[in-house]
């Protein structure tokens, strides 16, 4: 081979070099004298890069015939989402994941991950403000700041949203543009954080058509998981994304729903939430309802 002939006549020098600085020195070091002018340079095979990963196909799971329920995690993703993912990817079950722009920026990994696995990302807004004390505008910043950084993180955009706290009326539904997803069984896991208490709320509550709000922020919500999915599974339930619930169903932007097995409800006229729009940090750890 020509390469290792130059460096016999280099002398140790080039032979130093070569070592430290792999194929592009040696190649460097060949051509400053002129050896290989005119010549191919010294080619090492590489594996051809593989294809990205892309999401798994869409399935086709019709809920008037199984029976669905929806696992919804809010207000990630975070440090204990990835175990979560580790726990659905294990139990093959598919959730939704209703994300803050804020929280997407910090984690943009673990956000394309939920999308390769097969799970439903949705828009929470960028940083869990009550949307019903904001301006249309301040709506709809909320609104598109995360509608571009889920679609950064994981190239898909979002076409579900959940008011923070549930809080919406006519004014917010309007202006976010999009389908608005509540939900029908609370766990109220920001308030116990009793993985006792998510397990069994979890597994007994649900049923048909149930759309079933957690946080994955929470370390004894994500510990409490793999049970739920399995006294799920063992009641006979498909978990579904919540896509995959309302297949078939046109959802109506600025609409509200809560869960298959109820008509659309416009919530408008709902009391607002009880905690403070404008609160301290831990406010982004509650849905008030
Ligand atoms: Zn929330």
């Amino acid at each position: 081979m020509r390469i290792w002939h130059v460096l016999i006549v280099g002398g140790l020098l080039l032979s130093v070099a070569a070592c430290a600085g792999g194929e592009e020195s040696r190649a460097r070091a060949a051509g400053g004298l002129g050896a290989v002018s005119g010549e191919p340079r010294h080619e090492t095979r590489r594996p051809s890069p593989s294809p990205p990963p892309s999401p798994p196909p869409p399935r086709d799971i019709d809920c008037d015939q199984v029976k669905c329920v929806s696992l919804t995690f809010d207000d990630g993703p975070g440090e204990h989402t990835g175990r979560l993912l580790d726990t659905l990817k294990a139990a093959g079950v598919r959730a939704t994941f209703f994300m803050l722009g804020e929280m997407v920026r910090e984690h943009p990994d673990i956000a394309r991950r939920m999308v390769l696995e097969g799970h439903e990302v949705a828009n929470h807004t960028w940083s869990h403000q009550n949307l019903t004390g904001l301006s249309a505008a301040g709506v709809r910043s909320q609104i598109e700041r995360t509608q571009k950084a889920v679609k950064d993180a994981t190239g898909v955009e979002p076409t579900l949203m959940r008011p923070p706290y549930g809080a919406t009326d006519e004014h917010v539904g309007r202006a976010v543009g999009m389908p608005q997803i509540l939900w029908s069984v609370d766990t109220l896991d920001w308030r116990h954080r009793s993985l006792a208490r998510n397990t069994k709320v979890g597994v007994n509550e649900p049923v048909n058509g149930d759309i079933v709000l957690y946080h994955d922020i929470h370390e004894p919500t994500v510990d409490s998981i793999p049970k739920v999915v399995e006294g799920l599974k063992e009641r006979g339930f498909t978990l579904v994304t919540v896509t995959e619930m309302f297949q078939g169903e046109k959802l109506e932007p600025g609409v509200t729903y809560t869960g298959r097995a109820d008509e659309a409800a416009q919530l408008a006229g709902d009391p607002p939430p009880s905690g403070s729009p404008a609160g301290p940090p831990e406010a982004i750890t509650t849905e008030s309802r």
